[in-house]
């Protein structure tokens, strides 16, 4: 247990209950309500000027936070070429680290309007993201193994969390000592390159730390490279299957890929559980962050003798729900991130529309790439033929002794991110969470959100390689195999 002890306490983060904060909130965050950020390459050396593009707002197609130049296959290389591994001794490294945290800390109202526009959060989600993201920096830096650095680490993220799993992908590959070179996903660059920034100004060196926005292409040329020694990766389970196959073809044997991706993820509700709990815990599992958490909740199973009931609350239950820009206080669920995830998500609730299966569905608001929080009936998990990334959650019932199907199926996709379970049946829990494959189980409460240090997150089968982040054997996964191990 010690091992999962941080050696310094988590962030604090906000009081959202206490005016006061939100006061104080509000302060910080109004003088970028209206403010324009540029990304680009942040490279060891100075890079040639590129195009660039405009970043919109997703709820609101008038706001432009800023714009972003990506990164070209001239910088690739220039950034392949110029990658040092940092080579400060690691006392120093970890000083270096907090004080970036310290430094996101207090750039917390630009950040969380950086999350806001960029990014749809929603204010609750952008305050867990950052504490998510000082966790990240301090809990690496104050675990740093004893250990040479592999060399070069390509860090490739999502937008979904663009800067805690950013953030906490490089920290760990600075830590341990590498070179870093950051590729954020194409829909989140501003939010990126003002943590790069920041951590340059809290002491990381530019050559250890090079930012390279840019879509799939940038991506594919730092993770085919001989010159790469390491990839961390989150996103989807196809792109990583991709990075994969770039990796086995055109770098040596064994170099680690640390592989983050999606879900299927389940939970069943029987009838022992307590309704109202069960039902808070649906809500916020499938709809908080609209969805687009990879831990989110996709299929939920109901024991036949309750699911009316069950069903009932939860309908009434998405009533309550505010749909809408995501700086206002009252607003409990963002867009999704894009017109392409818009566009994708809707394909699949018309199709449900035409079949007969929707059994609730919200209003959306007039503007902005939203969609609105949907029910659709399903006979198990093995109708969805892949995660839909957003706020759309399929439903199924089954009978007492159809339990050990229930379970089957789930573990039949393949997947195995987050599971949630709510019974009152202690024997129950043992079981089931026994029988069931995914990285991360709750029971009893809601199914998304980890706590760096004490819950690290992470999946198997399709939904990952492991080692879990945020947990004590990660950075282990950054460093030089033990030679004399490779020599043995
Ligand atoms: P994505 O796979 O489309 O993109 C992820 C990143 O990979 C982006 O930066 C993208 O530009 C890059 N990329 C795309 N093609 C590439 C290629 N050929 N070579 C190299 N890089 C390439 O995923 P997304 O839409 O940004 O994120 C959502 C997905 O991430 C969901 O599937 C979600 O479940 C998953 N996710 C998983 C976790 C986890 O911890 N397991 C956490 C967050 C998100």
């Amino acid at each position: 247990p010690e091992l999962f002890a941080p050696e310094r306490p988590n962030s604090k983060g906000f009081d959202l209950g206490h005016q006061p904060s939100l006061d104080a909130i509000d302060a910080a965050r109004d003088p970028f309500r209206t403010h324009r950020w540029q990304a680009g390459p942040l490279l060891a050396e100075e890079a040639a000027p590129q195009a660039e593009e405009a970043v919109v707002n997703p709820a609101d197609p008038h706001d432009i936070p800023g714009s972003v130049a990506a990164a070209s296959a001239a910088d690739a290389e220039l950034a392949l070429a110029s990658a040092q591994p940092w080579q400060a001794p690691a006392a120093e490294r970890a000083a270096t680290l907090n004080r970036a945290a310290d430094l996101y800390e207090a750039h917390y109202g630009e950040l969380f309007a950086l999350l806001h526009r960029e990014a749809g959060k929603t204010l609750m989600d952008a305050v867990a993201e950052l504490r998510e993201a000082v966790d990240f920096l301090r809990y690496y830096a104050a675990n740093i193994p004893d250990a040479a650095p592999a060399g070069t680490f390509t860090c490739i993220s999502p937008w979904n969390f663009p800067l805690a799993i950013f953030s906490g992908q490089i920290a760990a590959a600075l830590a341990t000592g590498n070179a870093v070179l950051a590729k954020p996903a194409p829909q989140t660059p501003l939010i990126a390159h003002r943590a790069v920034e920041l951590l340059h100004e809290a002491g990381v060196p530019r050559d250890a730390l090079q930012l390279l926005p840019g879509g799939p292409a940038v991506g594919a040329a730092l993770t085919s490279d001989a010159r790469v020694s390491g990839v961390a990766f989150t996103g989807s389970t196809a792109t990583a299957q991709k990075i994969r196959a770039a990796m086995a073809a055109n770098m040596r044997p064994g170099t680690p890929l640390i592989a983050e991706t999606g879900g299927l993820n389940a939970m069943i509700v029987d009838s022992t559980a307590l309704p109202e709990q069960a039902v808070q815990a649906v809500i916020e599992s499938a709809f908080q962050s609209a969805g687009q958490r990879c831990s989110a909740l996709r299929c939920l199973y109901l024991q036949e003798d309750i699911a009316e009931d069950v069903l009932t609350m939860l309908k009434g239950a998405m009533d309550a729900l505010s749909l809408g820009n995501p700086w206002a206080l009252s607003t409990d669920s963002g867009p999704v991130i894009d017109e392409a995830a818009r566009q994708t998500i809707a394909d699949h609730v018309a199709r449900a529309r035409a079949e007969g299966r929707v059994l609730k569905e919200l209003a959306l608001p007039p503007e902005g790439t939203f969609v609105a929080p949907t029910l659709i009936k399903v006979s198990g998990i093995e109708a969805l033929e892949r995660e839909i990334f957003g706020p759309v959650l399929h439903v199924a019932t089954f009978r007492s002794d159809e339990l050990d199907q229930v379970i089957g199926a789930i573990n039949a996709t393949g997947y195995g991110l987050t599971f949630g379970l709510q019974t009152r049946i202690d024997d129950r829990v043992q079981h089931v969470t026994e029988a069931v494959h995914a990285g991360n189980i709750y029971v009893n409460r809601n199914q998304i959100g980890a706590i760096v240090g004490s819950q690290p997150f992470g999946g198997e089968g399709l939904s990952g390689t492991g080692p879990k982040a945020g947990g004590p054997n990660y950075m282990a996964r950054f460093c030089a195999p033990d030679r004399q191990q490779a020599a043995a």
